[in-house]
């Protein structure tokens, strides 16, 4: 681990025609033709709020080539035909898309106007906008897949069964379904046995292919809480969700490689699952953590939760081979739409 003295700084944009297919592979919910934009690159007017850098809103719509930027209450919006970006005045919470995803920083007001913090930007709103700019992450042939908990580690239960064997069913539906899309895959475990969170990072680290990590997870907490939510690691200088900042968080870890890939594999599981259980499911947004399986794997990773065992109605569905079913699809086909929205586009031929 090294202390960062790393500078964000966003490349200046490419074409925006570009950068729209993507886009809409990776968020989905898309309606209404391409916007035909083509201003030009702005530079960033970055001012300090609370100690931090932070960008405006109409920055962000220029540099992205937004159509419009409103305001209603505390909600801001920025929207063109294609994506529609909800910032939410005062909290860490925006929506891309109708996709939630919670800051690391809250959207600030100063002079009548919205401000993001260049972190959120740089490591969030960007590598969802232009997932095509990562590079090298469409090249990858590998999913690693890590069923949680498992042996003397039943993870959460209930009284219709418990986390080791739900994630373990999961991963292994994911698994099949990865097979027959011409993926490899790797399980950290494929029977009921513990395995501690290293040796989870260590299964994935010894794949020397490119690979990507995805954890399966239910929750479980107050009764009343439901919903799926996605973790991703957190960037230097960014807490582990729900509660402060400590020291150990101003370092970088090696996912921290992968900051860019790790928010649109995110991004593109998140959606994916939300799309496939149907609108009933509650979007608890796609949030950041300092799991060990997340700061020590070398790979893109992100770790899916799946709904709440503690809930009474969500309880039943994740016992019911149907909603499995419909998980693991969902995370099946965010792997292609993510290999997909992060590839390159081929570079235009200069003959005929
Ligand atoms: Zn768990």
């Amino acid at each position: 681990m090294k202390q960062i003295h790393r500078q964000i700084i966003l490349k200046s944009v490419g074409p925006w025609l570009r950068v729209l297919p993507t886009l809409v592979i990776l968020l989905g919910m898309v309606t209404g033709s391409a916007a035909a934009a083509t201003a030009t690159a702005s530079p960033w007017d970055v001012r300090k709020i609370n100690g931090d850098d932070y960008v405006s809103a109409d920055n962000i719509k220029q540099f992205y080539h937004f159509g419009s930027l409103s305001r209603s209450g505390s909600i801001v919006t920025l929207e063109n035909a294609k994506v529609m970006l909800k910032l939410n005045l005062g909290t860490a919470e925006c929506t891309m898309n109708n996709v939630k995803f919670v800051f690391s920083k809250a959207v600030e007001e100063a002079d009548a106007k919205a401000y993001v913090s260049r972190t959120d930007l740089a490591k969030l709103i960007d590598p969802v906008l232009r997932p095509n700019f990562i590079k090298n992450a469409g090249n990858f042939n590998t999913v690693v897949l890590d069923a949680g908990h498992g042996g003397k580690d039943p993870g959460a239960t209930n009284a219709y069964g418990n986390e080791a064997d739900y994630t373990l069913k999961v991963a292994c539906l994911v698994k099949a379904k990865l097979l027959t899309k011409g993926y490899k895959v790797v399980m950290t475990r494929d029977a009921d046995r513990f395995l501690s969170l290293q040796e989870r990072v260590n299964v994935a680290n010894a794949v020397t292919e490119n690979a990507i990590f995805i954890a399966i997870h239910f929750n479980s907490g107050a009764t009343a809480a439901r919903g799926i939510e996605t973790f991703t690691l957190s960037p230097p200088g960014v807490a582990h969700y729900g509660r402060g900042l400590i020291e150990a968080d101003k370092y970088e870890h090696a996912g921290n490689e992968h900051d860019s890939a790790n928010m649109a594999l995110a991004t593109s599981a998140h959606g994916s699952v939300l799309r496939t259980l149907g609108t009933n499911t509650f979007d608890r947004g796609i949030k950041r953590a300092r799991y060990t399986v997340l700061s020590g794997i070398t790979h893109p990773a992100i770790l899916l939760e799946g709904g709440f065992l503690s809930h009474p109605y969500e309880a039943r569905l994740i016992d019911n081979e149907k909603y499995q079913a419909a998980l693991a699809s969902g995370i099946a086909k965010a792997v292609d739409k993510y290999r997909v929205a992060v590839t390159p586009p081929p570079a235009i031929s200069a003959t005929r």
